[in-house]
């Protein structure tokens, strides 16, 4: 027979009677089927629901978690508890189970927990209300194992609760009664009926209390019973009222804890009705023998249980604890507390009693808190911490196992600094989240990609063979760089500076590793950028000496240690001194003077050059002002002062500048900034700004090392530049190459229709300096005249009236 169903229908025939309403529902939450039972549990009818967004129905907040939910799980089954608004308007408490069905659609199966939750509320009410009152009160489940005690039972028998749950009242036994007593005692309480009499109990301390007890006997819905409650007041007079089991029963009810009796002679293990009825089997379903129970605990957890089950039986541990899974009738895993406590006849160990308490709810809370602390919450992936994590197996993987290799690459993005400052960190935040996503398509699954922070990324590539293979995934992430980001509709390019480590069984520590392939990246950065570099220990060495030296400038600038020696800047037409250039030197304790070349770099990257600089430009003028003054023929002597880039960008110079001048009493025509191209090029509309209110202060400006950078003088043309001073390597080979001087012929050319003037640098001969008076070129600088001297020595110089 062939038919016709709907599949809508059919699989409303396949959930027809369950109790849960069921939606199915697209990943952005629109409610593609509903079933019948949703009219029960939500209050509306399917058809109202169908094509309707869930969220919302759902309260913001709740809207906001499933939408994350639907979006984030792709792998597992999520619980959710959510608020919903009924079509009567009153808010219910749901609890979701969301299903993957593909990639598209998730299952949601919604129970109405609403009651559940009052309930729970209105227990730990009671709990709390128990907690207080004077009498000792003792729940037990309906075989007699105590599920809960209240304080004042703490305080007069002497046992603390953990001490006596999962046990029976049985460890108060005193010898006052006889077993008739108890024999009447269960007659009554089996048949339904609450039992009064005084009854002594044995404290832990082996002394006895006598207390009016009144048992009652608590039915769950069915009728049966479930649980009992006993009650005891120490006075003998007291009456107990016997309607007032009404909240207790409610608290038991809610106790969902599942009891649990081992019998060691026997090898058989008994659970209360909870115990199953909490993990969806019923009565039959579990047998009581220990393979029974071991079948439901979880694989993975098996052996963890084994081990801590025989150390407590063994006597090595006074508890059984362990947190573990156990598989419901249903297939799903729930976590559970199971505790136990051996319980001995004279000497002979005869049972194991305990209890356990699910603690799924917690477990999740627990995972979700530490995949938080371990994803970068900007880009999703992995963080510092997992990377080091991972690394270390890896380490620990290849010491077990020589044919392993692995390798660490430390990725910095190039000029990340500028892109952030120019576009804002909105769109920072957006290139690294790209960026992230481009590098992880150059991976393979097994690697590893993580941010390491800032704009520092990792990769550890595990099981390769060859440092090649390294290489290679370097290159293809340049490769991949070379397209362009679109950040909000502009196109925005960056690259990469990537070091590699390799992991060869020497390097046994992760921060060793992780700081070579730093080092490796840093080498990579100053060789150009977008480029990548292999750890050597020479980069080590290198590194090392850079830290020391570091150290070391720090002490020197403290103590002030630096010097200013001064070249003289010749005029060629008249071999007279026209000015100085200021130029740094340190005197080390070891390693004698260490020119600025060296130096500089590292004060421009621990920041110390801006503090510095602005030493130099003090003392230097300082020192103008007292030659000016003292040789009336030197008034118009001008101090060429170098600039760093981190000076240049900040925006106090020109004030800085303003105030030395003042301080020292120098013209402003005396003082010349050097700067480089690059400084202008890379930073060209700050540029504009900067150099046009130095200009405005009348202070002059001199372009360094022209020829080395991007030597556009066209470019030039819109500064207010003054002077450009020829790079030293087009004059040391102006003799010999005639490509080398038809460039500076060109330079002074040009300068001289700009109304800039030149000076060449690294003038070591008089045949260069010839040359350079013939091609028109108005100043030198150079051995041949002079090196970088002392300031006494510039003195005597300037007071020699020596000329060239
Ligand atoms: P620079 O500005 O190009 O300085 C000229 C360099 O060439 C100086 O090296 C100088 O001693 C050297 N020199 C001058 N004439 C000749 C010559 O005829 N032949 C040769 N072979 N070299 C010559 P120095 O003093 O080692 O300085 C190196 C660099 O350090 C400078 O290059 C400058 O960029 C930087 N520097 C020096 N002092 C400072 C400073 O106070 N602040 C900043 N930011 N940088 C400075
Ligand atoms: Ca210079
Ligand atoms: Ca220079």
């Amino acid at each position: 027979m062939k038919s016709n169903i709907d599949p809508a229908d059919y699989v409303d025939h396949l959930l027809d009677g369950c109790p849960q309403a069921v939606l199915m529902l697209s990943r952005d939450g629109l409610i593609q089927y509903a079933s019948q039972a949703t009219a029960n549990v939500l209050g509306y009818a399917p058809s109202e629901l169908r094509g309707r967004p869930f969220i919302g129905l759902l309260r913001p907040e709740d809207a906001f978690s499933l939408s994350q939910a639907l979006e984030e799980m792709r792998t597992r089954s999520r619980h959710l508890v959510v608020s919903l608004q009924s079509t009567s308007g009153a808010w219910l408490s749901l609890e979701l189970t969301l299903v993957n069905v593909d990639d598209e659609r998730v299952l949601a199966f919604c129970a109405d927990v609403s009651r559940r939750r009052e309930l729970e509320r209105s227990t730990r009410l009671f709990a709390a209300a128990l907690e207080h009152v004077e009498e000792s009160i003792i729940i037990t489940d309906a075989e007699g194992f105590i599920e809960y005690v209240n304080r004042a039972f703490e305080r007069r028998t002497g046992y603390s609760r953990d001490e006596v749950l999962g046990l029976t009242p049985r460890v108060l036994r005193s010898d006052h009664h006889d077993a008739q007593y108890f024999r009447d005692m269960w007659a009554n309480l089996r048949s339904g009926q609450s039992f009064e009499a005084e009854m002594v109990s044995r404290c832990k301390d082996g002394s006895s209390i006598a207390e009016n007890k009144l048992i009652v006997p608590v039915r769950d819905s069915d009728a049966q019973i479930s649980h009992h409650v006993a009650i005891g007041k120490v006075s003998k007079n007291h009456c107990f009222t016997r309607s007032s089991s009404d909240p207790l029963a409610t608290t038991m009810h809610a106790l969902r804890e599942g009891l649990w009796e081992y019998d060691i002679q026997a090898r058989r293990v008994h659970f209360s009705p909870h115990w199953k009825r909490s993990l969806g089997y019923d009565e039959r379903e579990l047998g009581s023998s220990p393979d029974d129970w071991e079948r439901i605990i979880a694989p993975e957890d098996r052996e963890g249980f084994q081990e801590r089950w025989l150390a407590h039986l063994n006597g090595e541990t006074a508890q059984f604890e362990y947190e573990h899974r156990l598989i419901t009738a249903s297939g799903e895993r729930r976590w559970v507390f199971t505790r136990g406590l051996i319980i001995h006849d004279g000497d002979a160990p005869v049972r194991v009693v305990g209890y356990q308490t699910d603690i799924t709810e917690r477990k999740q809370h627990e995972e979700a808190l530490v995949r938080q602390a371990q994803l970068d919450p900007l880009t999703g992936l992995p963080n510092r911490l997992v990377f080091s994590e991972r690394l270390k197996l890896a380490i620990q993987h290849s010491q077990r196992d020589p044919d392993f290799g692995f390798a660490v690459l430390f990725l910095d993005l190039d000029r990340f600094k500028v892109i952030n400052d120019s576009l804002g960190h909105l769109a920072g935040d957006e290139l690294l989240r790209a960026f992230a996503v481009r590098i992880a398509t150059c991976l393979r699954t097994t690697d590893t990609l993580a941010r390491l922070g800032g704009d520092e990324f990792g990769i550890l590539l595990e099981g390769v063979a060859s440092s090649r293979e390294a290489m290679q995934l370097s290159q293809r992430i340049h490769r991949a760089l070379d397209e362009p980001f679109d950040l909000d509709g502009r196109n925005v390019y960056t690259s990469t500076s990537i070091g590699i480590a390799i992991g060869n069984g020497q390097v046994d520590k992760v921060g060793d590793l992780l700081r070579d392939a730093d080092i490796a990246m840093y080498h990579a950065k100053n060789q150009g950028k977008a480029r990548s570099a292999m750890f050597d220990s020479s980069m080590h060495h290198k590194a090392l000496r850079l830290m020391e030296l570091e150290t070391d400038l720090r002490a020197a600038i403290e103590r002030s240690e630096l010097l200013i020696y001064y070249q003289p800047i010749v005029s060629i037409e008249n071999g007279e001194i026209e000015g100085f250039e200021a130029l740094l030197r340190w005197p080390h304790p070891t390693r004698g003077l260490i020119s600025p070349a060296e130096f500089v770099p590292i004060a421009e990257e621990t920041g110390f050059i801006n503090s510095l600089g602005i030493w130099v430009m003090r003392e230097a003028c300082r020192q103008l002002r007292v030659w000016q003054c003292k040789y009336a023929r030197n008034r118009t002597l001008y101090m060429c002062v170098n600039l760093s880039s981190a000076q240049f960008l900040r925006f106090d110079l020109s004030t800085k500048i303003d105030q030395i001048l003042r301080e020292t009493g120098v013209a402003e025509q005396s003082l010349k900034l050097e700067l480089t191209e690059s400084m202008i090029m890379q930073h060209s509309e700050y540029a504009d700004q900067m150099l046009a209110q130095l200009k405005a202060q009348k202070i002059r400006l001199s372009i360094d090392d022209f020829g080395t950078g991007y030597s556009s003088m066209s470019y030039l043309r819109r500064y207010p530049i003054d002077t450009v001073k020829v790079d030293q390597s087009f004059v040391r080979r102006m003799c010999r190459d005639s490509e080398s001087l038809v460039i500076v012929k060109t330079v002074i050319d040009m300068a001289h229709n700009l109304a800039m003037d030149v000076v060449a640098e690294g003038v070591e001969s008089r045949e260069q300096l010839d040359l350079l008076r013939e091609i028109g070129c108005e100043n030198a600088q150079g051995f041949y005249f002079s090196k970088a001297i002392p300031a006494q020595e510039a003195e005597a110089m300037l007071l020699s009236d020596r000329r060239w």
